[in-house]
């Protein structure tokens, strides 16, 4: 059975002191069914992981496709591990879409994080010209494809991935709980088709886009969704609890 992973992404937002305060006013889960876990921005990581409950895993935003050198404003992934994180988001749209990260930049963030032994969560989706032209399972399959096939089929326990559609992440257009079966589907025959059976049924596919307390529980009640990646949602530690107890009634 897969274990529900519920991830807030607070991107770039919060004081130190209000960072803090969230952190320490998340219920984290002693449910082994349920996993919680936040992306604070990266001067908040240490605090994060000192506030929140032990329960709660803290990941980083971004990481540098580089092991070291002279990349000013990079954080490496060596270094995340050095301060106890085990987890980082790569190809977030918001990284594809502002800073031009390509398939192939991400597909090298994806194989240095999992060389420092760290989990990631990968990020895709598409745009809504994309999805109005009938093209959205080809565009995340050749995202998945590039970011993702290089790496040896043992390396995907160390991968979730996140179905953010573009058009639902921070619109309040979250995509229908079918809408996102129909494409989580798709992504984990795709694993099985070209990766292998194991992988396919073991891989946790998150769906991310305007999740909050109200639709939840409807997401995760499909099939093939293991959780979500909250945004907005995850900022107050109300909401975000409700997300969590969603995920524990199930
Ligand atoms: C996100 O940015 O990963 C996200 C899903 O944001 P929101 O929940 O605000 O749509």
């Amino acid at each position: 059975m897969r274990r529900i992973l519920v991830a807030g992404n607070w991107k770039m937002n919060l004081t130190y002191q209000e960072a803090g305060d969230l952190a320490s006013d998340i219920s984290g889960s002693n449910d082994s069914n349920v996993e919680v876990l936040v992306f604070p921005s990266s001067p908040f990581l240490s605090l994060a992981n000192e506030f929140c409950d032990e329960t709660i895993s803290v990941g980083a935003q971004n990481c540098s496709q580089y092991d070291n050198g002279a990349f000013t404003g990079e954080v490496s992934c060596s270094m995340l591990k050095s301060m106890d994180i085990d987890w980082v988001l790569i190809g977030h749209s918001e990284r594809r879409q502002i800073f031009h990260e390509d398939n192939q930049i991400i597909a090298q963030k994806v194989n240095t994080a999992i060389a420092q032994g760290l989990n990631v969560i990968f990020c895709c989706g598409e745009m809504l010209e994309i999805r109005d032209q009938g093209l959205q399972i080809e565009f995340v399959m050749e995202q998945i494809k590039q970011g993702l096939f290089q790496i040896p089929a043992e390396s995907f326990k160390q991968i979730v991935i996140a179905y953010e559609p573009i058009w639902a992440i921070g619109t309040g257009a979250t995509a229908s709980p079918e809408q996102a079966q129909e494409m989580h589907r798709e992504i984990r025959e795709f694993i099985n088709k070209n990766i292998n059976a194991e992988v396919a049924d073991q891989i946790r596919i998150l769906y991310g886009g305007s999740v909050n307390a109200s639709n939840a529980d409807n997401l995760f009640s499909m099939q093939d969704i293991d959780g979500a990646l909250v945004g907005g949602a995850s900022l107050k530690a109300d909401s975000f609890n409700n997300i969590i107890q969603a995920a524990l009634k199930l």
